[in-house]
């Protein structure tokens, strides 16, 4: 096992998690099996009890764990399952010590932070990178191991004591440390200063850590003289200084990494160079590219409680994008903080209220995200009832579906006080309750969390057909209350449908509105399942059904499934052939019509789009009118994959 530490210096926020996610991607491109680690060094077990407004999402794992909202970076990056254990925390690790303190298996030696702490640690290191993440056999070739904070805290100082000790324990060849910094360009003189960085370094150095690569924040590329001076002061060859200027979106990140060689310095530090290969990334920089061609416009409006900060909703964002990307459109997302719909501002504040309708009116669809506490539920609700009233595409989830219930059985049922039971414990028609999977009686831990199965009731329904007509799907739940069985059968009679339930049939996982263009509720979060190239089906639902292609995108759905592209993208690594077909065939659906799916070979050429049917006995070559060129050119200039 290799490892790659990414560290930070001079300022928090560099972006050193999409940094070391970049690193991972790049390592796998490469043909290298990666998994990562994220240390936190606070001091609260997990992210769980942590608010999303002060901290960005908690991000949920298959296993259940409660993380940080980086390992979701890594999951999307490198399309990997981590563990909950693949989020250290300081709690977590002194949990583990104190833990062993008490069972007596320090044989009555005084507990220190060195060398027990930090021995916990390099042993927990050791352990979580052995375990499997992308579903092969056997352990990873890299494990990046990203130590948030900055060089410095108190807080990190035994992470900094324990990494010192495992890069000697490891060894020179099998440890490569990658310092992320900061070179800020001073306004007056516009020089690029390199002063903070050499700092930094020497507080590294100061700690028994020596880089073996800079990556330097900047806003424009950095001067040579400046990469001489650095490699002066720094110790680190001109070579393995890579800058990471700003760029027009994270995807061009990996693509910054290998334009400036960053794998072959990271390669060398690992004796990796014979076994690697080149960075394959065809299929990642037409995405990167197409993204920042992308000019017709689809508006979302995200209805939520903290919409102060975006990291709250990162993966429900960074969902929306993949599938606004994978349909061609650019993403809008217009946040409408569900309180300002509400009457009471109305009063309070007009001009707030108006502007928060006008958004909402002006949206193509509306999200409806997760949330805990009913404050802004009743704004929530009047968004909820103005999507399904007006046939605005509406996708509800966790906290939304129950919305969604709630809003239905008042509106539809006649029933005034419907409501959940966390907001309201005596209402008379309990339409969404708490129903814990343990113990009634034990409310610690009582939150359903992880992955848990929905097995599609029928067939006939859009979410079925966007999960490509499947009978059950897997994915990851973070809530305690549910929409109550005893009011499903009157629910139903008025016109909804739970379209998916768990096992027993007792737990209402999806619910949709057949009679909407696509008003569809979710227990589950789809959210933390969707990767760039691969978009979760039910987003991909809601920005199709936005933009009007609802239809094409069902009859597509089944089509890839057909032509066997279901495992596309970076999943399949190197070995794997990575399509962009299902994007062709998303915004040319009329000439893949006339094939009806029997095609061979799509390509393309300088003449245009080369559709081939062996079958068939045929090859069509299709012009690409400037219109659709626009926003696709480069994309299809990178086409180059043959079914
Ligand atoms: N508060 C709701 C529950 O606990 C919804 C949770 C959520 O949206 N994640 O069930």
């Amino acid at each position: 096992m290799k490892y790659v530490l990414v560290t930070g210096g001079v300022v928090s926020g560099l972006g050193k998690g999409v940094t070391a996610s970049s690193i991972g991607l790049i390592l796998k491109a490469c043909g290298l099996r990666v998994t990562s680690i994220k240390i936190d060094p606070y001091l609260n077990t997990d992210a769980g009890t942590m608010s999303p407004f002060e901290h960005g999402e908690v991000y949920v794992l298959d296993d259940g764990g409660e993380v940080d909202l980086d390992l979701g970076n890594y999951e999307r990056f490198l399309d990997i399952k981590l563990t909950r254990d693949n989020n250290i925390t300081t709690g977590k690790i002194y949990q583990s010590v104190i833990d062993k303190e008490r069972r007596g298996d320090y044989l009555g030696k005084t507990v220190q932070v060195v060398p027990h702490i930090t021995d916990a640690i390099q042993e927990w290191v050791e352990r979580v990178a052995k375990i499997p993440v992308d579903g092969e056999e056997g352990p990873a070739d890299v494990c990046v191991i990203e130590l948030g904070g900055t060089i410095g805290d108190i807080e990190s100082m035994p992470f900094i004591e324990a990494l010192g000790q495992f890069s000697y324990r490891v060894g020179a060849g099998n440890f490569c440390l990658i310092h992320v910094s900061l070179v800020p360009v001073l306004s007056v003189v516009g020089e690029q200063k390199t002063k903070p960085t050499q700092h930094s370094v020497r507080g590294l150095r100061g700690l028994g850590l020596a880089p073996n690569i800079l990556a330097c924040r900047s806003t424009t590329a950095l001067d040579e003289n400046v990469k001489a001076k650095l490699s002066q002061f720094c110790h680190v060859s001109a070579e393995n200084i890579i800058t990471l200027y700003d760029v027009s979106n994270i995807w061009h990140i990996p693509l910054l990494l290998r334009d400036q060689k960053a794998h072959e310095a990271i390669l060398k530090v690992l004796n990796l160079l014979s076994v690697a290969g080149e960075p394959c990334l065809e299929e990642w920089t037409s995405r990167a590219e197409l993204y920042d061609m992308l000019h017709e416009r689809v508006r979302i409006a995200m209805v939520g409680k903290y919409t102060g900060l975006s990291d709250s909703y990162l993966s429900v964002i960074k969902a929306l994008l993949h599938a606004s990307v994978a349909q061609g459109k650019k993403l809008i997302v217009d946040w409408v903080p569900a309180c300002d719909l509400e009457p009471e501002t109305a009063k309070e504040n007009p001009d707030v209220y108006n502007a928060a309708w006008n958004l909402l009116k002006a949206a193509d669809g509306v999200l409806v995200p997760g949330g805990f506490g009913d404050r802004g539920v009743q704004g929530k609700i009047l968004a909820t009832k103005y999507a399904r009233e007006n046939r605005i595409p509406f996708l509800g989830i966790c906290l939304g579906m129950q919305i969604a219930v709630i809003e239905f059985a008042r509106s539809v049922l006649g029933l005034k006080d419907a409501n959940s039971t966390e907001f309201d414990p005596n209402t008379k028609n309990p339409c969404v309750i708490f129903m814990p999977e343990g113990s009634t009686t034990h409310m610690g831990g009582t939150m359903r969390l992880g992955s848990r199965r929905t097995y599609f009731q029928v067939m006939d329904c859009k979410s079925a057909k966007l999960y490509g007509n499947r009978s059950f799907i897997d994915e990851r739940h973070r809530h305690r209350y549910e929409v109550n069985p005893n009011m499903v059968m009157h629910l139903e009679n008025s016109g909804l449908s739970f379209t998916g339930k768990d096992a027993s049939g007792q737990r209402m996982e999806i619910v949709e509105l057949p009679n909407h263009p696509y008003f569809v509720g979710v227990q589950f979060h789809p959210e933390f399942k969707s990767r760039p190239g691969k978009p979760s089906a039910l987003f991909l639902g809601l920005i199709a059904a936005a933009c009007g292609q609802l239809d094409s995108v069902l009859k597509e759905d089944r089509f890839s499934q057909k032509i066997g592209t279901g495992k596309g993208g970076m999943s399949n690594g190197l070995k794997g052939r990575p399509s962009l077909v299902p994007f062709y065939y998303r915004v040319f659906p009329t000439w893949f019509a006339e094939y009806q799916g029997h095609y061979d070979a799509v390509q393309s050429s300088e003449y245009g789009l080369v559709i081939g049917s062996l079958s068939k006995g045929l090859v069509h070559t299709r012009k690409l009118d400037s219109e659709l060129l626009y926003g696709t050119a480069s994309c299809i200039l990178q086409l180059r994959y043959k079914l």
